[in-house]
């Protein structure tokens, strides 16, 4: 292992292999196949150079949170690594749809009617179809994206019914305080009861419960590529 200034934005090859062995760990303690699990590398705010190792260390997906930033950063890596799986897991307007619909192969953060709509009709635009998960609110907090736990199970069923869409997963973010496992096992239930395979739920500080949990997806960011760089606008 080299020595590293913690500030630096340069990716941590110990950081994935620490990551890769936990949550190895994580699945093999519940049972799970390890194979069932797929990390997603959250490289919001780091640069390409910081991303690439990571890349030709042999990871495929990666998560986003921001449209424009994605769009700036990513054609280049995808030239020279086609095979990469791109997530957008931050906030997507509607403005931005038809960015989004064209650049992004998964997109985990369906959260209300409008969006719904005007990702459907992008999609059946343009024949382009990114995957789609529904992000809910688990904390059911005012100040955070997703539709509320109640509201989930006619969400869904708008979406599929109405406008035609595959819901293929459900996401979450639990709030910063408090218990994680209520708001991974509530994801879980919902998901559940709605026949959605998928489960996006976990980050740097709690993947291991999420896995227990139920997670097929971990969005990992800082244990893998450090503490972050601050955020530049645009
Ligand atoms: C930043 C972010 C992550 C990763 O967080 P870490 O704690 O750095 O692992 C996961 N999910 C979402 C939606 C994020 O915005």
């Amino acid at each position: 292992m080299t020595s590293q200034d913690p500030h630096s934005p340069s990716a941590d090859p110990a950081g994935l292999q620490d990551v890769r062995e936990r949550l190895a760990r994580a699945a093999q303690d519940c049972g799970r196949d390890p194979r069932s699990l797929t990390l997603v590398c959250v490289s919001k705010t780091f640069p390409a150079e910081a991303i690439e190792p990571a890349i030709i260390a042999g990871e495929r997906v990666f998560g986003e949170n921001r449209v424009q930033e994605a769009m700036r950063k990513w054609p280049d890596l995808r030239a020279r690594h086609s095979d990469v799986e791109l997530h957008l897991i931050g906030p997507l307007q509607t403005n931005k749809v038809r960015e989004a619909v064209q650049f992004f192969d998964v997109i985990e953060t369906l959260d209300r009617p409008r969006l719904a709509e005007a990702l459907a009709a992008e999609m059946a635009r343009t024949g382009k179809r990114p995957r789609l998960y529904v992000e809910v609110n688990t904390g059911a907090e005012p100040q955070k994206a997703g539709v509320l736990p109640a509201d989930a199970d006619a969400f869904i069923r708008d979406c599929r019914e109405r406008l035609g869409l595959t819901i293929e997963g459900l996401m979450c973010i639990p709030p910063e305080e408090g218990q994680r496992s209520p708001h991974f096992a509530l994801l879980a239930q919902i998901a559940k009861r709605n026949d959605v395979p998928l489960l996006s739920m976990g980050m740097s500080a709690d993947f291991e419960l999420a896995v227990q949990l139920g997670a097929t997806h971990v969005r990992v960011g800082s244990a893998i590529f450090g503490k972050r760089p601050p955020l530049v606008s645009g």
